[in-house]
C-alpha cells in the first residue's frame, strides 16, 4: 500500500444534517458494503441511536475507491459528545464540512468547524438535501462563504439520499485531502477509541503515526506501563477484517487481549515493547475531559453493586469522558457518584448501562461544581448536599456556560426571554445569513440541571440551535435548601440555589413534597430549610384507618375504646417518628 493513496477523514455537522446518511452512501459507492447488506445509518450501530436518530458513538470504517484507501470516521453532531469529535479529528486530515440545504449552518456546525480549524484540517464544504424542494442552495453557499471564505465553486452541491454529486464529493476526497504525513522513526500509535469483547478483550482503535504494528508483535501501553500482545490487527470495514500489519498514516485496530477495563486508555500511545527503555515521547494525547454534570446511580436490587460496577467500567472502554466513584446514601444503600460532560450525555449513559447491560438503577438529582474558598483553602463541592452555609465560607463561585445560539431573526426575542430567565446575559448578536441571527449570551452552568436548555428549544419551537463551551467562573450569591420530612433531612432533596429565591424554591419544592409522598398513619411535617430557618412548611394529614369496621352494631363504647387505642398508637409513631422513605417514592421525589 502506498501511503500517498490514502486519506483519513470525517465528517462535521449539525445533527440530523444527514452525516450517517452520506456515510451510508459513501460506503454503497466504494463497495465497502453490499447492496442487499445496507441497512440506514449502517454506522449507528447502538440500538438507541437508531431509534433516536442521533449519533453516540463515531464508527471507524474503511474503504477503497480507484486504488485509494479512504478511512471516514463518522463524528457525533450534538454538543455533549465534542469530546468524541475531537478525538476523531486527531486522527485525520481532512474533513466535510455538511450543512444542510435547507437549514443553514447551525450552532454546532460552527464550533466543530472552529475546533477543526484550530488542528489544522482541510476542508471540503458540501451542502446535503439539495433534492427536498425547499433547500436554499444559494442562501447556504452565502453562509459558507462567509463563515470559512469559501469560493463558491469549492462548494460540492449532494443529495445523500438519492446520490446525487457522492462521486463529485469522493473525487474532491482525493484530490483535496492531503496525505497522511508519517516518519520513518519507531512505531507509534494514538488509541481513538477501545471496546470490550469477552473473548478478544480490550480492542484498541488506534491510528498508527509512525511505523508499523504487526500481528503478535509485543507492545507496550504507555499510560499505564502494560505490556501485552498484539494478538490480532487489522481494518474496519465496519466489521473487522484481520491483516498481517497496520502500517504508519493508517487507522485500524489492535486486539489486545487485556481484560482489565482501566488498563487501555484513550489517548494513549503504543509503542512496541523492545523500545519501552527508550526515550520515544507519548503523542499529544487528548485533553482530559472534564465533566460539569454529576449524578449518583443506585442500584435497585440488592446485589446488584457487583453488576453495576462491572457495566459502568466496560462502558467506560467505549465512552472514555465518563467517570465514576462509589458512594453510599442512608436510604439507597451503595452506588456511585458519576461524572458527565453534560446532561444528555447522562441520559444517554443511564439509557445504554440499561439496555446494553441490563442493569436497573435509580438516579439521583444531577448537580455541578461549586467552588468554595474559606481563608486560605479552596475545595470543590459537587453534591448538593455537602454545600456549606454562609459561615463556614468566604465565598462561592460557580462556572458559566458561554452560548452560541443560532436563530431565525423572529425567535431572537424568546432567546433573549429566555437567557435572561435563567438569569443569564445576551451577549453580542451576529448576522449570519439573510433570515438567521448567532446570538452570543452567558448562562450559570447550574442552569443546565434546571432545564435550561429544554426551555430554550421549547420557547424557539425548536427552530434555535446551540451549542457551548465551560467558561469562566464567578462569585454568586448561593445557598442550600435542605427538605426535611418527619424533622429527618432527605439528603437526595438538598439543592443549590439563589439565595434572593429561597422562600419561593422551598415553598415549591415542599409542596411538590407532600403531593408525592404516601400518607402515613400518622401526621407527617414537610420542611424546607435555609441557613438553619424554616422557610417553608406542609403538613401531609395521617391516614385514616378505619379500625372500627368490622364492629358493626356492637355497642357505642367498645368503639370509643379502640379509637383511643389507636390515637395512642399514633402518638407513639409519632414519638419514635422514623420515616423510612420507600425506593420507589424516592424516584418520583428525585424526579423534581
Ligand atoms: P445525522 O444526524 O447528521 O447523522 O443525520 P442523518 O444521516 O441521520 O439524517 C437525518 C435525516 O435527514 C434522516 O431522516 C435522513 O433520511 C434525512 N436525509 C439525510 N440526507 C438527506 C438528503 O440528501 N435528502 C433528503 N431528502 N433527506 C436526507
Ligand atoms: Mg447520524
Amino acid at each position: 500500500m502506498n501511503i500517498l493513496n490514502v486519506r483519513n477523514f470525517s465528517i462535521i455537522a449539525h445533527i440530523d444534517h444527514g452525516k450517517s446518511t452520506l456515510a451510508d452512501r459513501l460506503l454503497e459507492r466504494t463497495g465497502a458494503i453490499e447492496k442487499r447488506k445496507m441497512k440506514e445509518q449502517v454506522l449507528d450501530s447502538m440500538d438507541l441511536e437508531r431509534e433516536r436518530g442521533i449519533t453516540i458513538k463515531m464508527q471507524p470504517v474503511r474503504m477503497e475507491y480507484y486504488g485509494h484507501i479512504m478511512n471516514l470516521i463518522d463524528t457525533p453532531g450534538h454538543v455533549d459528545f465534542s469530546y468524541e469529535v475531537s478525538r476523531a479529528l486527531l486522527c485525520c486530515e481532512g474533513a466535510l464540512l455538511l450543512v444542510d440545504a435547507t437549514q443553514g449552518i447551525e450552532a454546532q456546525t460552527l464550533s466543530h468547524y472552529f475546533l477543526a480549524r484550530k488542528l489544522g484540517l482541510t476542508f471540503i464544504p458540501v451542502i446535503n438535501k439539495i433534492d427536498l424542494p425547499h433547500a436554499r442552495v444559494d442562501e447556504v453557499k452565502l453562509e459558507l462563504e462567509k463563515l470559512g471564505g469559501f469560493r463558491p465553486e469549492e462548494i460540492i452541491a449532494v443529495s445523500a439520499k438519492d446520490g446525487t454529486g457522492v462521486e463529485a464529493l469522493l473525487d474532491a476526497i482525493i484530490e483535496r485531502i492531503p496525505a497522511p504525513r508519517v516518519s520513518k522513526g519507531e512505531s507509534r500509535a494514538l488509541v481513538f477509541d477501545s471496546f470490550f469483547e469477552s473473548h478478544k478483550g480490550i480492542v484498541a482503535y488506534v491510528r498508527v503515526m509512525d511505523g508499523v504494528v504487526k500481528k503478535n508483535d509485543s507492545i507496550f501501553l504507555k499510560a499505564r506501563s502494560r505490556e501485552c500482545i498484539a494478538k490480532e490487527v487489522g481494518y474496519m470495514t465496519p466489521s473487522l477484517m484481520q491483516r498481517e500489519e497496520i502500517v504508519a498514516g493508517d487507522v485500524g485496530y489492535i486486539v489486545t487481549g487485556v481484560k482489565e477495563p482501566g488498563e487501555v486508555r484513550v489517548g494513549d500511545t503504543v509503542i512496541l515493547r523492545k523500545d519501552k527503555d527508550t526515550n520515544i515521547e507519548a503523542l499529544p494525547g487528548y485533553q482530559e475531559p472534564k465533566p460539569v454534570v454529576w449524578a449518583s446511580f443506585f442500584p435497585t436490587e440488592q446485589g446488584a453493586f457487583a453488576q453495576l460496577f462491572d457495566a459502568l467500567s466496560k462502558l467506560k472502554l467505549n465512552d472514555s469522558s465518563l467517570s465514576f466513584q462509589e458512594k453510599a446514601s442512608m436510604v439507597l444503600g451503595r452506588g456511585f457518584e458519576c461524572g458527565f460532560l453534560g446532561t444528555l450525555h447522562l441520559e444517554i449513559t443511564a439509557e445504554r448501562l440499561k439496555r446494553e447491560f441490563h442493569v436497573e438503577f435509580v438516579v439521583t438529582q444531577p448537580s455541578v461544581s461549586y467552588r468554595i474558598t474559606k481563608g486560605e483553602e479552596v475545595s470543590i463541592v459537587s453534591s448538593a448536599s455537602l454545600f456549606p452555609r454562609r459561615h463556614e465560607r468566604d465565598l462561592v463561585e460557580e462556572q458559566w456556560m458561554k452560548l452560541e445560539v443560532v436563530a431565525p431573526r423572529d425567535n431572537l426575542q424568546d432567546v433573549v426571554r429566555t437567557v435572561e430567565a435563567f438569569e443569564g446575559i445576551v451577549g453580542e448578536i451576529a448576522v449570519l445569513g439573510e433570515t438567521r441571527l448567532l446570538c452570543n449570551a452567558e448562562v450559570p452552568l447550574r442552569q443546565m440541571v434546571n432545564g435550561f436548555f429544554d426551555a430554550l428549544k421549547s420557547a424557539t419551537h425548536g427552530y434555535a440551535s446551540f451549542s457551548y463551551e465551560i467558561g469562566e467562573w464567578r462569585v454568586a450569591d448561593l445557598v442550600r435548601l435542605d427538605v426535611s420530612v418527619h424533622d429527618e433531612r432527605v439528603e437526595a432533596l438538598s439543592r443549590v440555589i439563589r439565595a434572593n429565591d429561597a422562600e419561593r424554591e422551598a415553598r415549591r419544592i415542599v409542596e411538590r413534597v407532600k403531593n408525592v409522598l404516601p400518607q402515613e398513619l400518622f401526621q407527617l411535617k414537610i420542611q424546607g430549610e435555609v441557613e438553619g430557618r424554616i422557610v417553608a412548611s406542609e403538613t401531609l394529614k395521617a391516614m385514616r384507618k378505619d379500625v372500627t369496621g368490622y364492629l358493626y352494631g356492637g355497642d357505642r363504647s367498645r368503639k370509643m375504646k379502640l379509637w383511643k387505642k389507636q390515637q395512642e398508637g399514633k402518638k407513639r409513631l409519632k414519638e419514635q417518628g422514623r420515616v423510612d422513605i420507600e425506593p420507589d417514592v424516592y424516584i418520583k421525589l428525585l424526579g423534581m
